[in-house]
């Protein structure tokens, strides 16, 4: 027997009164995203539950995708059969043949939902229970935790039997809490924080900052797999490359070696800042994390956020270097993060960046420059491009190995 469906249990959103259609429609879409790579993969979602309709394609892979999506609670695989009685038997026989091993306990969970079927709950129990004896003599019967706990769901238009609950990723889903634009370098920490952003239900526009020839295509690469990386949690995300030699360079030429970074990054800020604006992102989101390195002091975070007053999220501000370097790992980000291409800060970083900047300096060496313009120029010249899932590589073995 083939699964015929993945059946998805709502997460946290249960409890959000009157926007509850509104983040299962979110969750909807970001599943369709997710799961676009399966072509014949349906999704349909309705108060209690989302639906994830197979139509032929190996339910393994879908799971392992499932799981990963923010506002899922848990899914089953379900098997969908026809509301007969002998149907029911056999099907219940040819489940449980297939999961049995010596010392196996069992039960049946059944529910009448269509109050028309000729049997009741207590009867679907007593008859499926019984089948299954028939066949498999040596297995026992036990109501509190067996192993095998095999639920039988009579619909209007169908059973459902399905035996294995897989926990989900819980979060919200990616977009009810809004958008973002999250800073992404090509570094570690970028990736994760904008990973915990999206935890949380904020979807994230990425904005690349890129200087070549200064920075390779290689770099550009990196940050663009970071991002594929992220599409797996809710789903496509808006890739902002931004143009970023012309104001590295007057920089280089115009201010004292100790404040470039910190005016690197004022114009990184700004110019994010106005894309967000144009975009209609709420937030910016990045990587920052205090004290690893010059441009992470407090003064120095002080300085750079002085040219916005939009709220600005550092997910990972206060976490060890390792408790970063294990979310990597975890969301599989770490070993694309350490490719050797250099970004455009390591290139242009100063030997010894300013500590603590002083805001009045700052402001004193900017005179130098015509803010406005270089920001607008930047802006008009970002490149857009949409950034969806792919079969992952070990999937895609797996797909190989059930094949042979
Ligand atoms: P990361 O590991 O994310 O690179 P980091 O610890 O190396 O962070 P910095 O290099 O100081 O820290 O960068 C701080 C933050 O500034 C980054 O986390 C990122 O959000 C943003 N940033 C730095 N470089 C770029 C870039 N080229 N494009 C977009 N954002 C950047
Ligand atoms: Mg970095």
């Amino acid at each position: 027997m083939q699964y015929s469906e993945i059946m998805v249990r709502h997460g946290e959103l249960s409890t959000k009164g009157k926007n509850r259609m509104r983040f299962i429609n979110k969750l909807k879409r970001n599943i369709q995203d997710v799961l676009s790579v399966y072509p014949k993969v349906k999704v349909r979602s309705d108060r209690d539950r989302t639906h994830v309709f197979l139509n032929g394609t190996d339910y393994k892979p879908v799971v392992e995708s499932l799981k990963l999506v923010f506002g899922i609670q848990g899914l089953s695989p379900v098997y969908k059969v026809e509301k007969k009685v002998d149907v029911l038997i056999s099907s219940v026989q040819e489940i449980m043949s297939g999961l049995y091993r010596e010392g196996l306990s069992f039960k049946i969970s059944g529910k009448r939902s269509d109050h028309q079927f000729e049997l009741d709950s207590r009867q679907l129990n007593q008859v499926l229970g019984h089948a299954v004896f028939e066949i498999l003599p040596d297995i026992t019967a036990q109501m509190k935790n067996p192993d095998v706990n095999l639920k039988v769901e009579i619909r209007e238009e169908a059973a459902y039997i399905s035996h294995e609950d897989i926990k989900g990723a819980g979060g919200l889903p990616v977009g009810s809490s809004g958008k973002g634009m999250l800073m992404l370098s090509g570094g570690i920490d970028s990736p994760v924080a904008g990973y915990l952003a999206l935890k949380r239900g904020v979807a994230i526009e990425v904005v690349h900052f890129a200087s070549p020839p200064y920075t390779s295509p290689g770099a550009l690469k990196k940050a663009q797999d970071l991002t594929r990386k992220l599409t797996r949690f809710g789903g496509n995300i808006q890739f902002i490359e931004v143009p970023f030699t012309e104001i590295q360079e007057e920089i280089k030429n115009k201010a004292p070696e100790a404040y470039l970074m910190t005016l690197t990054r004022r114009f990184m800020m700004r110019i994010t800042d106005r894309i967000r604006a144009e975009r209609s992102g709420l937030v910016i989101i990045n990587g920052e994390s205090l004290g690893q390195v010059a441009s992470q002091t407090l003064e120095s975070m002080q300085a750079i956020n002085a040219v916005t007053s939009t709220p600005v999220i550092r997910p990972v501000v206060t976490m060890d270097k390792l408790e970063i370097i294990d979310i990597a790992q975890a969301i599989d980000t770490f070993d694309i993060s350490i490719q050797p291409f250099e970004d455009c800060c390591t290139i242009f970083a100063p030997d010894r960046p300013k500590t603590n900047p002083k805001l009045s300096n700052v402001e004193k060496y900017e005179e130098r420059f015509d803010i406005e313009a270089l920001v607008i120029r930047a802006v008009e010249a970002v490149n857009i491009s949409e950034i969806s899932p792919e079969i992952e590589k070990d999937t895609v073995s797996e797909l190989i190995t059930d094949l042979l």
